[in-house]
């Protein structure tokens, strides 16, 4: 659909097209931590945890098990809990890794490999036919243990769409339920961001996840045109925390949704300043005041 329809078409009917259709993945313990000095305990990702479940949040990427024992324990923590959302253990796609996520107790596999040139010739040394074997091999590992499964394509944004588009098929054909288009580096804007989504949605068999971080501010803006281009997953942070200038922030993405398109994506706007103090607190960062939503002077004048 392009942008022009869109307002063309009334914006009831078009509530009623996406309504339920858009979801919001929480990457907080994963992509969130990985914000430089950001270390999270035990007690606070179960204090976190429990409150995104509360708040209705019903994907949470809860950590990569082959960082170690600790991260693992952590993890069997965090999978005891009496949760309705569903936890996803984060994975490169390396079968070892793939097999101490199984045995953590996951049951929802996320298996990550890059698709761009940059990083699979320049990082990585290898090229797009060793990507998509890796991936039909760590695929047909997760399917042998019957786990489900979800693809990232890690800097889809640099990457060759029709390759993103082939990748995405790999992934159909051997159980994937989504895929991941990552903005990795956070190097698209939010009218790219919707021309390229919408190119890889008319042409791909599975639903897309927007992952967008905020090098220039736009990771919102880049994850509302992502959902207006039928992306059907929002991957985010509390308190958009996450590398460099952080990923799309869970409280902009979600209040957007409900106010300019009166969209609910499930997730309960009175519990947005609890997560956001909890993760304020444990990552030691205080909000900063005019932080958009939850920050105590944009609050204040809301
Ligand atoms: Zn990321």
């Amino acid at each position: 659909m392009k942008l022009e329809q869109l307002t063309a078409l009334g914006m009831e009917e078009w509530r009623v097209e996406h309504k339920n259709r858009f979801q919001i993945v929480d990457t907080t313990f994963r992509d969130g931590e990985q914000s430089a000095g950001v270390v999270f305990s035990t007690e606070e990702k179960i204090n976190m945890a429990i409150a995104l479940d509360r708040a209705g949040v019903a994907w949470i990427e809860a950590g990569t098990p082959a960082m170690g024992e600790e991260e693992q324990e952590t993890l069997k923590t965090l999978l005891a809990l009496p949760l309705r959302a569903t936890l996803i253990a984060w994975n490169r796609a390396n079968l070892e890794d793939i097999r101490t996520s199984i045995a953590c107790g996951f049951s929802c596999i996320h298996v990550s490999l890059p698709v761009s040139e940059l990083h699979i010739v320049h990082k990585l040394n290898k090229d797009r036919k060793w990507v998509l074997h890796q991936l039909k091999t760590a695929l047909q590992l997760v399917q042998s243990y019957g786990c489900a499964v979800t693809v990232g394509a890690e800097d889809t944004s640099r990457a060759d769409p029709d390759f993103f588009l082939e990748f995405a098929d790999v992934a159909a054909r051997f159980g994937a339920q989504r895929i991941r288009f990552a903005d990795t580096v956070g190097c698209l804007d939010p009218f790219m961001t919707f021309e390229r989504l919408q190119y890889v949605v008319e042409r791909c068999s599975l639903p897309i996840e927007f992952h967008g971080h905020n090098d220039f501010g736009l990771a919102t803006a880049n994850t509302l045109a992502a959902f207006q281009a039928g992306a059907a997953f929002a991957s985010v942070t509390l308190a958009g925390i996450g590398e460099r200038a952080g990923n799309a922030s869970l409280e902009e993405v979600v209040t957007s949704l409900e106010k300019f398109y009166g969209y609910d994506c499930g997730v309960k706007l009175s519990h947005l300043d609890l997560l956001a103090d909890l993760v304020a607190k444990a990552s030691d960062r205080p909000l900063f005041p005019y932080k958009p939503v939850v920050g105590p002077i944009c609050k204040a004048t809301m």
